[in-house]
């Protein structure tokens, strides 16, 4: 059994050029979950599946750039050959900043810190991170993997919530060293500290800002992973052998 992680998109704050918000697709056992759906990012997910082909959506907060192609989502559900409804879990108040909010393609679930459940055949559990909005870290079980999704956050969370001996850390890297503190968010060396304490295996960072040199963000992170980090690009897909089955 293999989980498999897609980069739709890893623009932080705004899609950059020929870039996208943040989304990923995880597949496991022939399910397909999203996790987060943010601007240009539908585009791109039709690329690797049809929207009829979901089983489940994830948005971590309400911010724009994890969320904006829902709306775009629910149409191409509401006017599909074959309509369906699939679970999309967020925190309270995504719902409320839908234009297409009561279409029934979209069945609401909302979700909050240290909740656990299980969608498309994953076991999902949540933690509350270090950001504005009310934000919701992900992890996730299945086929023997485990992947844990930092959402945004600033250092006041760590990965660690997610559990120890994450086979691969999907992580938040905005900006370089000398931005720390400009925001609630995380340089390359703090994403790459905190997920060293939480024992995780591999470290894939995300949401750069698109004028934040990305060879600058993986240096350092590197240098304090003590070992080479992978850095998400559009496209970008890994499979990871599970090792627990
Ligand atoms: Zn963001």
């Amino acid at each position: 059994m293999t989980l498999s992680l897609t980069v739709l998109g890893c623009d932080g704050g705004y899609p950059g050029p020929g870039g996208a918000g943040s989304g990923y697709l995880v597949q496991a056992g022939g399910r397909n979950l999203l996790l987060d759906l943010g601007p240009g990012c539908l585009s791109r997910l039709q690329q690797a599946v049809g929207v009829e082909e979901l089983d489940g959506v994830v948005i971590t907060h309400e911010h724009p750039d994890h969320r904006q192609d829902l709306e775009g989502l629910a149409v191409a559900l509401h006017f599909a050959e074959r309509p369906r409804r699939i679970p999309v879990l967020a925190p309270k108040g995504v719902r409320d900043l839908m234009y297409f909010r009561e279409w029934e393609e979209l069945q609401w679930v909302e979700v909050a810190d240290r909740d656990q459940l299980e969608v498309a055949g994953m076991r999902l559990r949540f933690s509350r991170t270090d950001h504005g909005p009310e934000t919701l870290a992900v992890r996730v079980d299945a086929a023997g993997v485990s992947l844990g999704y930092s959402a945004d956050t600033g250092p006041g969370w760590s990965l660690g919530e997610l559990g120890e001996g994450l086979d691969l850390a999907l992580c938040e890297a905005t900006w370089t060293a000398a931005e720390e503190g400009r925001a609630q968010h995380l340089s390359g060396r703090q994403a790459a500290a905190m997920a060293r304490e939480a024992g995780s295996r591999a470290l894939l960072i995300t949401h750069r800002w698109p004028t934040i040199p990305a060879s600058k963000v993986a240096q350092e992170a590197s240098l304090e992973f003590g070992r080479p980090v992978l850095v998400a690009s559009p496209g970008l897909t890994m499979g990871l052998p599970g090792t627990r089955e």
